[in-house]
């Protein structure tokens, strides 16, 4: 999350007011957002589908051979 948006939502939190109406679009939709993108996931999981692209994803993993690759980087990454 970039800083800007960090200080939007500090903004907010401490004048109960959206700073912008991109902010109080956010907020009022927060749930479903969230909702959407959870229920998205689960449902590539489900078919077997790469949840970072569309491509197959390898048996047990909810990644592609690509982005299964991409994840050990950055597992490895942020474990040093
Ligand atoms: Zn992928």
């Amino acid at each position: 999350m970039s800083m800007v948006i960090k200080r939007l939502i500090k903004a907010f939190k401490s004048k109960k007011k959206y700073p912008n109406r991109f902010l109080k679009f956010y907020h009022e939709n927060k749930k479903r957002l969230l909702k959407q993108r959870k229920s998205t996931y689960h449902l590539k999981q489900k078919k077997g589908i790469c949840v970072r692209c569309n491509d197959l994803a390898v048996k047990g993993i909810v990644f592609c051979k690509y982005h299964q690759q991409k994840q050990k980087l950055y597992n490895k990454k942020a474990r040093e």
